[in-house]
């Protein structure tokens, strides 16, 4: 890898606690899913070292959070300066362990370095409240302060931008943080903290713990278990999602929970049938389909379906699926071979139930991890791919003839994440947006994120919202202080 980066010593395979870079005994491979090679190994630490994080965190709160917020800013301006200058290493990291085309990982390094920037400006703008007292001879304040000692465990979908999206807020309402990324994904997140150390984040401020999946479990244990961490921040799946949350009832944590999604992608008769096949492209095939907004769900007006399908199949032919290293790649491997085995299931499972095969609907030729852009249409709701999360380059179109009728499909789910609909009338607008049971509704376009926009999802997708001037609430504990005179 080293030769790859202009930066060589940004490639890095320890641990970072306290601002030291922490090897161990054991190690774990990270494998390159689009060549199926080890790219490096990775320290693979123990519950003790977990603690030691823990332990470093808590000896940097005080200093961190007496700083001032202009303090704070300043250094995270220089982290994001520091992210910004290195986007080309970045990206080829990110590119070789998660596998999504070099663009693609550049934008998202932008993206994650965009929250590194707005909580550094929203640090300033933490404001508690003076209220009307009810007692002539006292006064009523609200103060907000930072939660404490924070943990976030992150995915391997955005290797960096579901770090920032965490440790920026925390970071910027004066707390310390202990990150756990995703075991395949772990470059990607040391390289973060090697800057984050040119930038002058002191130590024990941010400490990564990386581990293997069986670690990853005893340290997500240890994590949730410590009464010093106040704060759990996850993305992840529902299940996982489930089970840090009852580890974390013992001690009482506050919980920002990002789960799984099923995006139900909805083009009335009316809409701008070009506008929503670039919207379905966006949504469904960025990151080949992984991603927990990604259209899950296709509803197509029946008066619509064939030109939507045909012109929808007609866009995918400039999808170029390859190694993310080469140019001119737009679509890069799943991230394993058991990604890989999940789609191929539930393609299976809707061919056998009536679906019709449009386009694709096999593994590519381009190696082992690689899937065929597919689409499927007459799919029902007895299909395994209309519940279940799939992660997966597939879409699935289901016809319907009106807005209840859609409006209840859309909702008959146990996520709630993001939804998406193309319509060009007004008061439909506004009416579907109110009924659809979600986190976040896309209008006439298939691409939403960003961080001055509160991201999270209702129902069983998850707690909290990330980015936004919202994001910091999260962070902060509210104090009421009443002050007799
Ligand atoms: P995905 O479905 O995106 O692969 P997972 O929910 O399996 O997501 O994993 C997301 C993160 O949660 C990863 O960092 C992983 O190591 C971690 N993780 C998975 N299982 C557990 C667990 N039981 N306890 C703590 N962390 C876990």
């Amino acid at each position: 890898i080293r030769t790859q980066l202009k930066d060589s010593s940004l490639f890095k395979e320890e641990a970072f606690i306290n601002g030291n870079w922490v090897s161990s005994k054991k190690t774990f491979a990270i494998n390159n899913p689009a060549t199926d090679e080890i790219i490096a190994n990775v320290a693979n630490l123990e519950t003790a070292d977990a603690e030691n994080a823990i332990a470093a965190a808590e000896k940097a709160l005080p200093e961190w959070r007496n700083k001032l917020a202009k303090e704070r800013a300043s250094i995270m301006r220089k982290w994001f300066d520091l992210i910004i200058a290195n986007t080309q290493d970045l990206a080829t990291l990110m590119t070789l362990e998660q596998g999504k085309p070099l663009a693609e990982a550049a934008g998202e390094v932008v993206y994650g370095a965009s929250f590194v920037e707005w909580f550094a400006e929203e640090a300033k703008r933490v404001e508690g409240s003076v209220l009307s007292t009810t007692w002539s001879d006292k006064r009523l304040m609200v103060l907000k302060q930072p939660i404490g000692v924070c943990v976030a465990i992150t995915p391997w979908n955005f290797p960096i931008a579901m770090i920032t999206r965490k440790i920026a807020p925390a970071m910027a309402a004066g707390c310390t943080i202990v990150i756990k990324p995703a075991e395949l994904t772990p470059l990607s997140a040391l390289a973060l903290a090697e800057l984050g150390k040119r930038a002058g984040i002191p130590d024990g401020v941010i400490n990564i713990v990386t581990a293997d999946a069986d670690q990853s479990i005893a340290i997500g244990k240890t994590l949730c278990a410590s009464p010093t961490v106040r704060h759990l921040s996850f993305t992840g799946s529902t299940e996982v999602g489930r089970i840090l949350m009852e580890q974390c009832a013992p001690t009482v944590k506050k919980l920002a929970l990002e789960l799984g999604g099923h995006a139900p992608f909805i083009v009335f008769e009316d809409a701008d049938i070009d506008a929503a096949v670039s919207g379905a492209m966006a949504s469904k095939f960025r990151n080949s389909g992984q991603t927990c907004v990604c259209a899950n769900r296709f509803y197509v007006h029946k008066k619509v379906q064939d030109t939507f399908v045909e012109k929808f199949a007609k866009a995918l032919e400039i999808i170029k699926v390859g190694n993310g290293m080469q140019a001119g790649i737009t679509q890069g491997p799943l991230i394993e071979t058991a990604a890989l085995e999940k789609v191929k299931k539930h393609v299976a499972d809707a061919l056998s139930k009536g679906a019709t095969l449009v386009t694709g609907g096999k593994p590519s030729v381009e190696g082992k991890n690689f899937y065929e852009p597919t689409i499927l249409s007459n799919v029902n709701s007895q299909m395994l791919i209309t519940y279940e999360e799939t992660f997966g380059p597939i879409a699935p179109i289901i016809p319907f003839e009106s807005d209840e009728e859609v409006i209840k499909l859309a909702n008959s789910s146990q996520f709630g994440l993001a939804s998406y609909f193309y319509s060009r009338d007004i008061g439909r607008v506004w009416k579907v947006a109110e009924a659809l049971e979600y986190g976040m509704v896309g209008v006439n376009t298939g691409l939403i994120s960003n961080e001055v926009a509160p991201f999270g999802g209702i129902k069983q997708s998850g707690l909290g919202r990330e980015g936004s001037l919202y994001g910091m609430d999260e962070y902060l504990e509210m104090k009421y202080v009443c002050v007799g005179l």
